[in-house]
C-alpha cells in the first residue's frame, strides 16, 4: 500500500489548484486521483467568464485574486473585454450596493450609464434595464488551458496525478480519515483527503457519513452564429433576460441561462439543449441583441454544475479528522480557481483556518447561509 501525506480526487481545475498550492508551500508528497483525464469534468465545459459580481465579499476578495492571476498569465487565453451586469428596477438598488462593496474591496468596477452601454456594447436593447456596472478588467478565460497550467505546476513542485485512477471508497472511521480505494482494489493511504470532485463529491463524501447538500444541476450552453462582426465588446450577464453572452471563437457567442436548472445526474444528462431550451435562447438572445437579424444557432450543449443551496462553495474540513471539501461552487469556480488553491493549501498545512463562510456547518443550521437570496 502507498501512502501519502495529501490524497487529491478530483483532477479538475479546483483539484488541481490545490495540487499546485499545496507543492508550492512545501507539501510535496500529494497524489491526485483523476477517474478519467485532468480538466474532464465541469472543468471542460466551463464558460470561463471573469468577473468580480458576488453578493458574498469573500467570493468578491477571491474572483478579484483569479483577475489579477489570469492578467499575469497571459498564456492562459485570457480575454480581458470587461464584463457588464444589467439588472432591472428591482435589482437597482442591490447593485449599487454592490458596486459600492467591490469598490471597497480594491475591485476595478463602477456603475455606468444608458449611454456608456450603447458605446460598449453597440446595438444592445437597453431599455428594461435600470442600472448596470461594468468591470473593464474582466473578461474570459479558458478553463482547460488553466486546469494544464495548474497540473504542470503542481508536477513540477513534485504532485504525482494519476488519471483514469478512480476513486470507489473513503477509508476510516467516524473519527478519522485513512485513505482512499480505487475501483481495481488497490488501498492509498493518506493522512489527508481533500474531496475535490465537483458535481460527483456528495456521493464520495456520504460514505463516511457526511452530508452534504451539493446538488448536479443541467445547464444548457447555445453558440450563435451572429451573422455579422460582432466588433470588441465586452461578456455582458444580463440579469433581466437571465442570461449571459460572451465571444466565442470564429466570431461566434455564446449564450449560457441562469434559469432555474434541472437537478439532473452528473454521469446521466442530455448534453445539448432541448428544443425548447434552444427557441428559448433564441427569443431571449434575438430580444437583448436585434442588431444581428441573421442570427442562426448552430451548436448547443449541455453541462453540469455543482450546486449548493446558497450558491457558496463549500471549503473546509467535513466529518472525520483528515477529511476536507473543496466543491459545490454552483458555476463560478472558474474565476477563484487560483484563490481556492490557495486558501486550501494554506488550511490543510495549517497557516490559516478554513474561510468560514463556506463551512459546511451552514448547511446543519449551526450558521447561517452566505446568501440566502442568491
Ligand atoms: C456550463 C458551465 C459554465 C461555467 N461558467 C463559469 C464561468 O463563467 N465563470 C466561472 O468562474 N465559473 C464557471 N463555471 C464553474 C467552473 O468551471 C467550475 O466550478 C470548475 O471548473 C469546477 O472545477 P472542479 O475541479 O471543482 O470540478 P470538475 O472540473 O468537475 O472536476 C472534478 C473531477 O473529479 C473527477 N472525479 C469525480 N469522481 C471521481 C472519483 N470517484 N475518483 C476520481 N476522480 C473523480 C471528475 O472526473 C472531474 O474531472 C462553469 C461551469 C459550468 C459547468
Amino acid at each position: 500500500m502507498s501512502s501519502h501525506a495529501v490524497v487529491i480526487i478530483g483532477g479538475g481545475l479546483e483539484g488541481l489548484s490545490i495540487a499546485a498550492a499545496l507543492t508550492a508551500r512545501g507539501q510535496r508528497d500529494v497524489l491526485v486521483l483523476e477517474r478519467r483525464t485532468t480538466g474532464s469534468g465541469g472543468t471542460a465545459k466551463s464558460s470561463g467568464l471573469v468577473r468580480c459580481h458576488y453578493d458574498c465579499a469573500t467570493l468578491t476578495e477571491m474572483a478579484w485574486e483569479g483577475t489579477r492571476f489570469f492578467e499575469r498569465h497571459p498564456g492562459l487565453g485570457f480575454h480581458q473585454t470587461g464584463h457588464i451586469v444589467g439588472v432591472g428596477e428591482q435589482g437597482a438598488s442591490a447593485l449599487r450596493d454592490n458596486v459600492a462593496m467591490r469598490q471597497g474591496l480594491g475591485v476595478d468596477v463602477a456603475a455606468v450609464t444608458h449611454d456608456d452601454i450603447a458605446a460598449l456594447w453597440p446595438g444592445l436593447e437597453t431599455k428594461d434595464f435600470a442600472a448596470f456596472a461594468f468591470e473593464p478588467r474582466g473578461g474570459h478565460g479558458d478553463p482547460v488551458a488553466t486546469c494544464r497550467h495548474f497540473a504542470q505546476a503542481a508536477q513540477r513542485g513534485g504532485a504525482r496525478i494519476l488519471e483514469h485512477t478512480k476513486v470507489a471508497a473513503l477509508l476510516g472511521d467516524s473519527t478519522r480519515i485513512s485513505g482512499v480505494r480505487l475501483v481495481d482494489g488497490r488501498i492509498i493511504g493518506a493522512r489527508t483527503v481533500i474531496v475535490a470532485a465537483g458535481a460527483w463529491t456528495a456521493d464520495l463524501a456520504a460514505q463516511v457519513g457526511v452530508t452534504l447538500p451539493i446538488g448536479a444541476t443541467r445547464e444548457p450552453i447555445v453558440i450563435a452564429a451572429p451573422g455579422a462582426p460582432v466588433g470588441p465588446v465586452p461578456a455582458f450577464t444580463d440579469l433581466v433576460g437571465m442570461q449571459y453572452v460572451r465571444h466565442e471563437r470564429h466570431g461566434r457567442l455564446l449564450i449560457g441561462s441562469h434559469t432555474g436548472a434541472e437537478l439532473t445526474t452528473p454521469d446521466g444528462y442530455l448534453n445539448k439543449a432541448t428544443d425548447v431550451e434552444l427557441e428559448r435562447a433564441a427569443a431571449k438572445f434575438t430580444t437583448r441583441f436585434p442588431a444581428f437579424p441573421d442570427v442562426v444557432f448552430p451548436q448547443s450543449y449541455a453541462a453540469c454544475y455543482d450546486i449548493t443551496p446558497d450558491l457558496t462553495p463549500v471549503i473546509g474540513p467535513a466529518g472525520p479528522e483528515g477529511l476536507h471539501v473543496a466543491a459545490g461552487f454552483s458555476g463560478h469556480g472558474f474565476a477563484i480557481a487560483p484563490a481556492v488553491g490557495r486558501i486550501c493549501a494554506e488550511m490543510v498545512l495549517g497557516l490559516e483556518p478554513p474561510p468560514p463562510d463556506f463551512s459546511p456547518a451552514r448547511f446543519t443550521g449551526q450558521a447561517s447561509l452566505v446568501t440566502p437570496t442568491p
